[in-house]
């Protein structure tokens, strides 16, 4: 068999923001850039967007779980899990810098100005999802609304619902494929259907990358490579590439919906997380949110009977969506298996907010009787491959020329939207590897 070889001056494995960022600024700056997709290029196809859709391009069709049973949603595909979030833009926490010495304000301020980062219009942030935040506020939770990679201007008829976390049909979200996009236009070249297997390196310095695409085995050399598969796929090619400590121990901002009914309509037809509130004290962040329509009973009939037969009142939930600063726990196993245990100090964190959700969706006018909670989930795998215990505050590991930029590199749970940390760290890796050389 032929063995298709490549040259760069730099390689970048995974099309997530992590991977469209550093590939759009070196390419820009005038690098030869490869960049590496396991997924294909879905945006424009009829079933993008689509319940059908999100089964083609997730990881084991969405029926991803965990050894303890939290469903994972990983978008495999040029865009990565941009493709399939929410647009919610959250600065990094103040931590980051304090605890880790990782300053990106100027890289994530130039963001929020070049994507007009900013909460939608008062009228388009939902009349239901705008009462649970006015309940929160009376209660004295200051609620804010939720600032968004979302622009209604982009988009000719802007229609965003639960639904649109399914992928952008309207056009009004930014996904990180716009990014790769102008990698390319910027000379960059984007192989799709690529599985990156193996690091190739010496123990000291980085030589480049194996992998197969459509049966054929290819090499390709670069004096950087910077994996940025995500929070799963980074941990296991690092594994396989032998480093042994890569996924061991991980963050997911444990997710879970509390939901409650309401006579007049509720937020299932409204832009999901619009308003949200961080309480850092104890430990977790809330929005409004909603599962998909077809997605709820899936998550409903988990809990009972009860909770199902709301679906038929769907479009009359009222959701208040937890994320958990979760501590580390369990991992990414060579073995392809994953675990997320929760600690005590989890489940604590996960009481108190489940309480203060519960009473927000009294206050809106749910009755105690129609709130339930439903199964936990994982939305941001993460913390895989964390700076300070694999990485260096420059992202390196400990081979010359081989860095890691995504969500794995968190040094502890964000919890809060991750994008716009991870665009920060791509785009001051990019400035870090432009300058060596
Ligand atoms: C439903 C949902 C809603 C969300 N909402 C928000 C939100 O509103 N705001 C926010 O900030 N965050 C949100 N997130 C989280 C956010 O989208 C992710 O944390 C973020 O996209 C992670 O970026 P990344 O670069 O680490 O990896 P990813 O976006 O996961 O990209 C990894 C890429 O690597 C590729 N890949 C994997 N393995 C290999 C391999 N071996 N070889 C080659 N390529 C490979 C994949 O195809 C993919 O393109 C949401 C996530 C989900 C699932």
């Amino acid at each position: 068999m032929s063995l298709l070889k490549l040259t760069a001056d730099a390689i970048v494995i995974g099309s997530g923001p992590g991977g469209a960022t550093v590939a759009r600024e070196l390419s820009r700056a005038g690098k030869k850039v490869i960049i590496l997709d396991k997924g294909a290029d879905h945006r424009g196809r009829i079933y993008y967007g689509t319940y059908p859709g999100a089964m083609i391009y997730s990881d084991k069709m969405s029926l991803l779980f965990t050894k303890e049973g939290l469903n994972i949603i990983s978008p495999i595909m040029v865009g990565g899990a941009t493709s399939m979030y929410c647009g919610c833009a959250a600065v990094p926490p103040v931590w980051l810098k304090k605890r880790y010495r990782i300053d990106i304000d100027n890289e994530v301020n130039e963001t929020i100005q070049e994507l007009n980062i900013q909460p939608l219009l008062p009228q388009l942030r939902g009349i239901a999802s705008t009462r649970i935040a006015q309940a929160a506020i009376q209660l004295g939770y200051e609620w804010y609304p939720q600032p968004k990679f979302m622009n209604p201007e982009r988009s000719k008829n802007f229609h965003c619902t639960a639904a649109c976390m399914l992928g952008c049909r309207c056009g009004a979200k930014w996904n990180a494929a716009e990014w790769v996009d102008e990698a390319l236009e910027a000379g960059a070249a984007l192989y799709t259907h690529v599985k990156v297997k193996k690091i190739l390196h010496d123990g000291r310095s980085v030589q480049g990358v194996e992998g197969s695409a459509g049966g054929k085995n290819f090499i390709a050399h670069a004096p950087y490579v910077v994996v940025a598969a995500g929070g799963i796929g980074s941990p296991r090619l690092l594994q396989a590439s032998g480093f042994k400590d890569a996924g061991k121990g991980m963050t997911m901002d444990v997710t879970v919906m509390v939901y409650g009914t309401i006579s007049d309509k509720g937020i299932g037809k409204e832009p999901p997380m619009t308003w949200s509130w961080e309480n850092d004290a104890d430990g977790y962040m809330l929005s409004t949110l909603i599962d998909p329509w077809l997605l709820y009973p899936l998550a409903a009939v988990r809990v009972g009977v009860k909770p199902l037969l709301q679906w038929f009142q769907w479009n009359h939930i009222l959701g208040v969506m937890i994320k958990l600063k979760d501590d580390i726990t369990g991992g990414v196993y060579s073995d392809g298996t994953i675990s997320k245990p929760l600690t005590q100090k989890d489940k604590e964190r996960l009481a108190k907010a489940r309480a203060v959700s519960e009473a927000i969706l009294k206050k809106a006018g749910a009755p105690a009787s129609s709130i339930f909670m439903r199964p936990l989930i994982g939305t941001h795998p993460s913390g895989t491959v964390r700076v300070g215990d694999m990485l260096d505050t420059n992202l390196r590991t400990k081979i010359d020329g081989l860095y890691v930029c995504d969500a794995s590199t968190f040094p502890e749970s964000l919890d809060r939207p991750t994008v716009l940390t991870i665009i920060g760290l791509g785009k001051r890796l990019a400035k870090h590897l432009i300058k060596k050389r």
